[in-house]
């Protein structure tokens, strides 16, 4: 689940952001001046932040220069006022990823979030090989060995569990893996999760009804564990 830090000192809008991005899935922690946004970008190390630009105590573009400063790499999402035309560009010299302008659409704020976030995860190693129980999974030339014979996966199931596998210990929901695994474009029902979590548990030896590795999460989705 990712966490998202937001700054933002209207409160109407701080909690209709914070409704928001809880309903879709990401931890959120909110900060109502510049300066508490900075010691909570420090302690909890978001995923993303939410910066608006014009804030008390210090302002979104000071906040921005100190992360950057301090080496924070982490994506920074920025918040300008219509006309301040200015502020878009000094935010990406300052090293935002992207800005939006007041007043937007949640939808269009969610659709890049996600976005900005998929692009900074592509930039995040991939894991290539890996091992639990009897399977060695080579995600790189598309290999997977179980009790030394040759498994058959497809390579759909080789994204689906390296995308599990990476975010071991974590929930994925069916709308993540739909939107990340799947993409957009072919956009299926989230019972195609399910099948295929279904076949690939057969394959690799686990059980629909006690799983050891491939956990569902009721309501939820699913996680990958390696008690081993
Ligand atoms: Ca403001």
């Amino acid at each position: 689940m990712s966490k998202i830090l937001i700054v933002e000192d209207e409160p109407d809008m701080v909690l209709g952001l914070k409704d928001n991005f809880e309903f879709e899935g990401y931890e959120v922690v909110t900060a109502t001046d510049g300066e508490t946004g900075l010691e909570r970008a420090r302690s909890i190390k978001p995923d993303l932040i939410v910066l608006d630009v014009m804030l008390p105590k210090m302002s979104g573009l000071e906040v921005c220069k100190s992360l950057r400063g301090e080496g924070w790499e982490g994506p920074i999402l920025m918040l300008t006022a219509r006309g301040q035309e200015i502020d878009k560009v000094v935010g990406l010299e300052l090293g935002a990823d992207d800005y939006v302008t007041k007043p937007f659409s949640i939808r269009e704020l969610l659709a890049r979030v996600r976005a900005v976030l998929r692009r900074t995860e592509g930039g995040r190693k991939r894991l290539s090989r890996y091992s639990f129980a009897d399977v060695d999974l080579d995600f790189e030339a598309y290999k997977a060995t179980k009790g030394g014979e040759a498994l058959e996966l497809s390579p759909r199931e080789f994204e689906l569990l390296r995308y599990l596998i990476e975010r071991k210990g974590e929930t994925v929901t069916r709308d993540q893996l739909l939107e990340d695994v799947w993409g957009y474009d072919s956009y299926p029902s989230t019972r195609t999760v399910d099948t295929h979590v279904a076949k690939l548990r057969a394959k690799i030896g686990d059980s629909g009804s006690e799983p050891r590795w491939i956990l569902t999460i009721h309501g939820m989705g699913y996680k990958f564990i390696d008690p081993s």
